[in-house]
């Protein structure tokens, strides 16, 4: 099943798909023989993407914090395509790269939640609606590993992805009478303008890919939107036909070792 066509003929809606790893993977799933939708608020990167690919891709304005948008998005793709195979809630927004509950803003807060959570929510809300009479379909969303650990990034953005872990599990449980697979891609830090202005690249003297490499666990590769674009690519195609409920880490191991316990362990050692 490893093939260069492994999403042929399937129809895609893909938020957040105007740049990062969206762009990459909207790339990817074309490159696989699949309609794509390019849902998300960046007009002009989206329509400019559009062109570029050619007739396989559409793009449409869609705020996945307004229902409406959501559900005119589904609603075109299956008008213009006649059906939706994959739904891949990837939008998503960042405030702040340090968590501080006491610079913790509830207007904030509550931002972060209404794009990253409640907008993915609405996704897959929409899809199920035309996957279940279908009786075949995959919902994806784009996690991270601060849906694992503490500490990664702003309460705001660890708590929308850990509780995104939570949307998937039940739509899993839900859907799958349905025939309908549903799970989560979960990166480490890739160097993507989600991200601009929030690490201290300039006082480390780094750019944000060599300053995330270093940190990472997995050294001698360099994480990019495109090996999350494979992840989804994965869990969308047919070769996970039995997969659901899981939220796969593309991480390095970031998320399954205690950096601490390491280091002190290797500093003992001289
Ligand atoms: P990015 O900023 O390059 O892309 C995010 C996209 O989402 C943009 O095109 C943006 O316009 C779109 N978007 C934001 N708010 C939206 C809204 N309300 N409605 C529709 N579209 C909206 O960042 P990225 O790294 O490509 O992020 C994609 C996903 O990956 C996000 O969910 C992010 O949280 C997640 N993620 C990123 C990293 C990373 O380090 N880059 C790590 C883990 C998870």
């Amino acid at each position: 099943m490893m093939g260069c066509n492994r999403l042929d003929g399937k129809v895609v809606i893909i938020t957040g798909g105007a740049r990062g790893i969206g762009e990459a993977t909207v790339r990817l799933f074309l490159a696989h023989g699949a309609k794509v939708v390019i849902a998300d608020i960046r007009d002009n990167l989206g329509e400019s993407l559009c062109h570029e690919l050619g007739e396989d891709a559409s793009y449409i304005h869609c705020d996945v914090t307004n229902e409406d948008d959501v559900r005119k998005t589904v609603d075109f793709t299956v008008e213009k395509y006649g059906k939706l195979d994959i739904m891949y809630n990837n939008a998503g927004t960042l405030d702040a790269s340090i968590a501080e509950i006491l610079n913790t803003e509830k207007a904030v807060f509550e931002r972060v939640l209404g794009v990253n959570l409640v907008g993915a929510l609405l996704g897959a809300k929409h899809a199920a609606r035309v996957m279940i009479p279908a009786s075949k379909g995959c919902i994806l969303f784009t996690a991270s590993v601060a849906s694992q650990i503490g500490g990664f990034s702003s309460y705001a953005y660890s708590c929308s992805k850990a509780a995104l872990v939570g949307l998937m599990k039940s739509a899993a449980a839900e859907l799958g009478r349905f025939g309908i697979r549903v799970n989560c891609v979960s990166p480490y830090g890739v160097a993507t303008h989600i991200a601009d202005g929030l690490l201290p690249v300039e006082a480390v003297n780094m750019d944000t890919e060599d300053l995330l490499s270093k940190f990472g666990n997995l050294q001698g590769v360099v994480l990019k939107a495109e090996d999350i674009a494979q992840a989804a690519l994965y869990l969308a195609s047919d070769d996970a036909r039995y997969v659901s409920g899981q939220n796969l880490f593309v991480d390095g191991g970031y998320t399954i070792v205690n950096p601490s316990l390491a280091i002190g362990f290797y500093s003992t050692l001289g």
